[in-house]
């Protein structure tokens, strides 16, 4: 990505959308839509001041809502371009209040409230679409119960949690244990500030709280004009300070006992290769659930994963071997099942419900997490895209391209390439962009032959 940032003859335009195309091969007119992103493109160094200071949260989609990111944000570190963009549905300002922290911050003076979403015309001989995919939503299997048990993710959100940059740092812990983490720092920071209302009351009347609360009970107390005054309020602060120190021992023990997850189960063609989704095949999900696998015995040598699948596809130069060092190395067992059901064990743990088909029995199993390796799914706005460029869609949902010339869309000079196309992993879609970047070129310099 750095490289075609850098490169010369290519133009990027990021956080824009393709609104219309009139013309023909050689010679089309594209529509652009280049959305506000409230931040000068020209003046951003991307130095990321302006996210540190804004006050507003937001959750982190990029890190599949396990962190937050602020309302000025940059999509992932990475990014290229690095500028900055301004979220519009959260942005304090743009929301109509008071805020504008993020501009006097910027010393490059690159924030711009006033930046309105602008449509560009470009003549361009060849269209190449590479939209990608979307994943499969597993909430439409609820025997996986992903929507309510909080330790069944996403093999998505496992990359995030396996990444150093990640909302856990590389470090695997369960949903529901870093809420119970995030449960107790929002308890004990509410209990800091009763602690001081408490301490107002104690220094006035010259008694702790709690011998104060034990003699109002017991009715020893002895209630002086000014004390009668408070003591209603007082009593009620002093049980609710209670109550809420009661509640932070239960989850300090709780806390104290959480550990990364060791025992991982990851359940292969959620939503491929079922004649209720997707019947095919996604082509690189076996592998990648092997890699993070492997991955995660790298960060914790304790770690334990089972892969479920009906087989594993290791289709590729290398991938078989891939796969033996994943079960030599990483002690990772391949079983071979279609786990039929996920319930909520103890302590939120996961447990799986499947027939072990080497001893034909049916197995009712605990596992700390269970990750789901969700099929590849044509991207939501696919029907729309495909309207715009005066395209066909296949049956599942994909740019339908012609047999003989796989990349070529159903409009001469509209080329389609990678996930866009069908399932398919990084080499492949790598591979294919190269072709259809050089079909592109055939198109541009037939047309200008011609002319
Ligand atoms: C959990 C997981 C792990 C994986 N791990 C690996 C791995 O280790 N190795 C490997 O080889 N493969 C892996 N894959 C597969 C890999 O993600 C795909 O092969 C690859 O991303 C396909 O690239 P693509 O460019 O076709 O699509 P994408 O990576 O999806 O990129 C498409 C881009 O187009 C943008 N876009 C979409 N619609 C529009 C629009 N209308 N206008 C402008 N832009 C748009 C999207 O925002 C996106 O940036 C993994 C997949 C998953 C789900
Ligand atoms: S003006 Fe908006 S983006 Fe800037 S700091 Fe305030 S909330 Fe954040
Ligand atoms: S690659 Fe593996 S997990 Fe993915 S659909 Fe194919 S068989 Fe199932």
């Amino acid at each position: 990505m750095l490289d075609v940032g850098r490169h010369p003859n290519i133009e990027l335009m990021a956080y824009s959308e393709l609104t219309g195309i009139t013309g023909e091969a050689g010679n089309f007119t594209a529509s652009v839509l280049k959305k506000a992103r409230y931040v000068d493109a020209d003046k951003c160094t991307g130095c990321g001041a302006c996210a540190e200071v804004c006050p507003t949260p937001v959750s982190d989609l990029y890190n599949e809502g396990h962190a937050d990111r602020k309302a000025v944000y940059s999509w992932f570190a990475q990014g290229i371009p690095s500028t900055h963009a301004i979220d519009p549905d959260h942005c304090r300002v743009l929301q109509g209040k008071r805020c504008g922290i993020c501009a006097k911050k910027c010393e490059a003076d690159a924030i711009d409230f006033e930046q309105a979403e602008q449509t560009v015309e470009l003549k361009v001989g060849a269209v190449i679409v590479a939209t990608g995919y979307d994943i499969f939503d597993p909430v439409k299997m609820p025997e996986y119960r992903y929507a309510t048990l909080p330790n069944v993710i996403t093999a998505m959100e496992f990359e995030r949690f396996l990444s150093a940059s990640g909302p856990t740092e590389g470090h695997i812990y369960r949903p529901s244990d870093r809420k119970l983490k995030s449960e107790k720092a929002v308890l004990e920071k509410k209990i800091a500030k009763l602690a001081k209302t408490l301490g107002r009351f104690e220094k006035k009347h010259g008694q702790n709280s709690l011998d104060f609360l034990v003699a109002l009970t017991t009715n020893t107390l002895e209630l002086t004009d000014d004390l009668a005054k408070d003591a209603q309020k007082w009593a009620a602060k002093a049980k609710e300070y209670k109550a809420m120190a009661d509640r932070l021992d239960i989850l300090d023990e709780k806390v104290s006992a959480v550990t990364t997850a060791k025992k991982l189960a990851f359940i292969q063609c959620v939503g491929s290769r079922d004649m209720r989704f997707y019947p095919f095949c996604s082509g690189y999900c076996c592998m990648h659930s092997i890699k993070e696998a492997i991955i995660a015995h790298e960060h914790d040598n304790d770690t334990r994963s089972v892969i479920f699948g009906m087989d594993i596809r290791a289709v590729g130069k290398g991938f078989e071997e891939y796969k033996v060092r994943g079960e030599n190395a990483s002690r990772i067992d391949y079983k071979r099942s279609r786990v039929a059901e996920i319930t909520r064990g103890e302590n939120d743990s996961p447990v799986l419900i499947y027939e072990d088909t080497a001893t034909r029995k049916i197995v009712k199993e605990e596992y700390d997490l269970v990750i789901l390796a969700t099929a590849c799914a044509p991207v939501k706005n696919t029907p729309q895209i495909a309207e715009t460029l005066g395209i066909d869609l296949d049956r599942f949902g994909f740019f339908k391209t012609d047999p003989v010339n796989p990349l070529d869309a159903s409009r001469e000079g509209i080329f389609v390439c990678g996930c866009a196309h069908s399932p398919m992993d990084i080499p492949e879609s790598v591979a294919q962009a190269s072709s259809a970047a050089a079909r592109a070129v055939q198109t541009v310099m037939k047309s200008q032959k011609a002319s």
